[in-house]
């Protein structure tokens, strides 16, 4: 067993009440870890997500801000964690277009104040702890920009990124690896391709088009709908995590991805093919006729493909799920799990486009 895993000393995951940081934490409960989960609950934080959660003394969830420092110094003193998972951000493409500042506070602001606790309190560490800690950033292969027909990302490709978004990302991945060479803080970043699974928030490609397609309402695919991204089940990515946490080296970052390059009108006509299938639509129609291509987000990214040989080749991680697994298992939970969907959609979220 490893380090990380083997410890009493608990993790303490930002952003841990978002669709990865929360399918994250509930693994890793479920696993027998001790999660502290620091989440600021924006309009993505949901505990509904972690309501299995209630009571378990493995859990102590803290609503709060990245960027307090008072507060993460307060928590890493009184938790003594042995690692930091940091999930936090603000995630959606879209809105970084509309508004990118609040992507610059959390982003990278947010996460230079997290480094600088994090640093502080693993120096004060005795030797021991201070040889095992970890600091772990989750970021995304959009840091790179984008590919044209052939190639992957690999950990060497030159950051290149086209969105407020992925700008932000990538100036944090740039502080993490500063951390690391200027004060030695032992970090370790994961570059991770789309992801989709249960608890996604539903502004994003896959939940939105399975609760228009459900409710047989006209599916947006933005421009001609041949964008292609490299589409990763949220339980392998964070079982990519686990694995670089427990035996990633010091200082290092890993690109986790699928090798599930598919268009978006591919994702989208097998979401309308597993629906027609589960729930046929009363007038008979094919959900496919309900696509409706609309105006494209702007500097919208062609392609992403994701090289996660180094992953697979140091730490023998392997995606469990294929796209097709993948996708019928996600669209069956949206099926399964309507109240916490229309919880959701009953809340701040309308469903509205943003970032034209
Ligand atoms: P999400 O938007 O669903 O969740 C983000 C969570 O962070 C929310 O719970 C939110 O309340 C919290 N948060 C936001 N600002 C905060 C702050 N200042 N302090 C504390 N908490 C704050 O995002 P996600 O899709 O789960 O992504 C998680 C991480 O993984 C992000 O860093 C993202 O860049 C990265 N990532 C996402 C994908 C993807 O496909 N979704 C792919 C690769 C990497």
């Amino acid at each position: 067993m490893s380090l990380i895993s083997s410890s009493g000393a608990p993790l303490l995951v930002t952003g841990g009440a978002g669709f990865i940081g929360a399918n994250f934490v509930l693994q890793a409960i479920k696993d027998g870890l001790r999660v502290i989960n620091l989440d600021k609950l924006t309009y993505a934080g949901n505990q509904d997500t972690l309501a299995s959660l209630e009571g378990n003394p493995l859990h102590t969830f803290v609503q709060g801000d990245i960027g307090d420092r008072e507060l993460v110094s307060q928590l890493l003193q009184e938790h003594r964690p042995r690692a930091i998972v940091n999930f936090a951000a603000e995630s959606h493409v879209d809105r970084s277009i509309d508004g990118p500042a609040a992507f610059v506070e959390t982003n990278v602001v947010g996460t230079l104040g997290l480094l600088e606790c994090a640093r502080d309190y693993w120096r004060a560490l005795g030797d021991a702890e201070r040889a095992a800690f970890r600091f772990l950033h989750v970021s995304t292969d959009e840091v790179y920009g984008s590919l044209g027909d052939e190639g992957k990302f690999t950990e060497q490709t030159a950051y290149a990124p086209n969105s407020p978004y992925s700008a932000s990302k990538a100036a944090s991945d740039h502080l993490v690896r500063a951390f690391h060479h200027t004060y030695g803080l032992p970090t370790l970043t994961t570059n991770c391709s789309n992801n989709y699974g249960p608890y996604q928030f539903p502004e994003k490609l896959i939940p939105l088009i399975i609760q228009k397609a459900l409710a047989g309402e006209a599916l947006p695919v933005y421009g001609d709908g041949r964008n292609v991204r490299d589409w990763l089940h949220v339980g392998d990515h964070c079982a990519a995590i686990r694995q670089v946490l427990d035996a990633g080296r010091v200082g290092e970052t890993y690109n986790v991805g699928g090798n599930a390059e598919r268009e978006n009108l591919t994702v989208v006509k097998a979401i309308c093919a597993i629906l027609d299938a589960r729930r046929p639509l009363g007038d008979g129609r094919k959900r496919e006729s309900l696509i409706t291509f609309v105006k494209d987000r702007p500097g919208h990214d062609r392609r992403y493909a994701i090289d996660s040989s180094k992953l697979q080749n140091e730490l023998g991680w392997r995606p469990s799920h294929t796209f097709e697994s993948g996708i019928e298992h996600t669209v069956d939970w949206y099926l399964a799990n309507h109240p916490w969907v229309q919880r959701v959609l009953d809340g701040s979220y309308r469903m509205e486009r943003l970032g034209v």
